[in-house]
């Protein structure tokens, strides 16, 4: 029998299902907190994510750690804003440790996090609509006019003023026929989870490369941390999905299967290898597997990883940062960090080796080591589309740079500067590639940024 390989879907009328200033697609943290500045700034907002909860990898991927929100010297904050309320709030509800260790200086409870955050949107009256996916766009001369959706009642459209995507993926952008690249080794996904059970002294990584095998791991290494409130648990991340580009239907099927498999390796390694007085078992698992990479979009401004860590300063910066680059091998158990000192580590699953260089004075550069980064509006300006903003981990920087941007506290901050930016096109009635970003910076600021 011959297999069709189109079938025509009949035109018909889409209900109007919302109506809003702004329409924020995808509810991660970079989604929340666009919709409440563009709140805060008078906006009506609808935010639209198709899971069940907000917060994104933050929540569904259970990837609890924030990192230091002060310059390298732990002198200046560099990063401020809704970033630190959350970090109030959940720390008034006993769902916060803090660290000195700049890399895992707040680690929260991913539940309690999605608590605060249902909180936060409501107090600003933000309209959350939950299973409720964006799939396509609906355009009029230069503008988006709506979005379809799709939810338990059906199909229909969310018309606005002005739209952020921040679905990771860049989904609005993808449907809008944005152009996008990958990067030259794009960072595999990890599906993480809880572990009850006592982890000290357990070698992780040596017991995975003696006997990883035996339970289908291969030989891999990453990071857990605890579990803020909860003794006894650990989150996850030793073990990553190889081969897989999450952004296209099938493989993240596979990402998603074999990252469940990793997990139920991995715990039966443990029974087997770990500690004998204790027992081990899988309280929560990710809800969605950890996607660190997919696609970019090309927009005004292009991160690099030289003039990002070496610290250039922009009129218009929306964001300051120290996390540093931070690269998860595509094709190898390696991970390489450049920090803003100089020091590059590359370390390796497989035997634990390390290889250590310093990238500055390999590049010849002199002088005193930048003590925080910074980024320009233009990264949110594409200029096509006049009040569309791709906001998330779909920006637009090389392999270096997005292995430094793509963490949660500088996301945070992109999305912040993107429902400032949205409030001020719709306010000065401009498209998003005529609005000063000194403006925006100056919205920030007065909302409690420290940009
Ligand atoms: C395993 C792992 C470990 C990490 N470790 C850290 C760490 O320790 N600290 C740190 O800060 N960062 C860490 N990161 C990076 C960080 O978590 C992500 O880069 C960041 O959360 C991405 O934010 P985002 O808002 O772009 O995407 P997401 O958080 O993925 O949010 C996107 C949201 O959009 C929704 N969505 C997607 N498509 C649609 C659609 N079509 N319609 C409606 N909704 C949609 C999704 O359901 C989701 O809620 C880690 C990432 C991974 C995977």
């Amino acid at each position: 029998m011959d297999r069709q390989h189109t079938i025509c879907e009949p035109e018909k009328q889409l209900p109007v299902v919302g109506e809003a200033d702004v329409c924020v697609c995808g509810g991660g943290c970079t989604g929340v907190f666009a919709a409440i500045r563009a709140a805060r700034l008078g906006c009506s907002v609808i935010l639209c994510e198709e899971t069940n909860v907000l917060g994104g990898a933050a929540v569904n991927g259970l990837v609890n750690i924030w990192h230091s929100l002060y310059d390298t010297e732990d002198k200046q904050q560099i990063i401020a804003g809704l970033t630190t309320e959350v970090l109030a709030r959940l720390e008034g509800r006993g769902a916060l440790t803090k660290s000195s260790n700049r890399s895992a200086a707040y680690n929260f409870n991913p539940v309690e996090m999605a608590f605060v955050l249902d909180e936060m949107t409501a107090e600003c009256g933000i309209d959350v609509r939950f299973h409720t996916k964006v799939c396509g766009t609906l355009t009029e001369g230069g503008c988006l006019k709506a979005v379809i959706v799709e939810d338990h009642d059906g199909r229909g459209a969310v018309k606005a003023g002005f739209f952020v995507d921040a679905t990771g993926d860049g989904d609005i952008m993808r449907r809008l026929g944005m152009p996008y690249y990958t990067g030259d080794r794009i960072q595999p996904p990890s599906a993480c989870f809880h572990l009850l059970g006592n982890m000290a002294g357990v070698d992780v990584p040596g017991i995975i490369h003696a006997h990883g095998a035996e339970f289908g791991l291969e030989d891999d290494w990453g990071w857990s941390t605890g579990l803020a409130g909860c003794p006894g648990i650990t989150m996850r991340a030793d073990n990553h999905v190889f081969g897989v580009r999450c952004d296209k239907a099938a493989d993240l099927t596979k990402a998603e299967q074999t990252g469940r498999k990793q997990m139920r390796g991995f715990l039966d390694m443990l029974k087997k290898y770990g500690r004998t007085d204790t027992h081990y078992a899988i309280t929560n698992a990710a809800s969605y597997i950890g996607i660190r990479e997919t696609v970019h979009y090309p927009t005004r401004f292009k991160a690099e990883r030289l003039p990002l860590l070496t610290g250039t300063r922009y009129p218009d910066g929306i964001m300051n940062g120290t996390y540093p680059s931070d690269v998860h091998h595509s094709d190898n158990m390696g991970i390489t960090f450049w920090y803003l000192d100089g020091t590059r580590r590359t370390i390796y699953g497989k035997d634990t080796r390390t290889e250590t260089g310093n990238w500055r004075e390999e590049q010849g550069i002199e002088g005193e080591p930048a003590t925080y980064y910074q980024v320009p509006f233009g990264i949110l300006v594409q200029e096509t589309w006049a009040n569309v903003i791709p906001a998330g981990r779909m920006l637009n920087a090389d392999s270096g740079a997005f292995g430094a941007l793509r963490v949660m506290v500088n996301l945070n901050q992109l999305g912040e500067a993107a429902g400032c930016a949205a409030a001020a096109c719709l306010d000065s009635q401009k498209a998003i590639f005529d609005i000063d970003g000194t403006a925006v910076r100056a919205l920030l600021r007065k909302g409690g940024s420290a940009v």
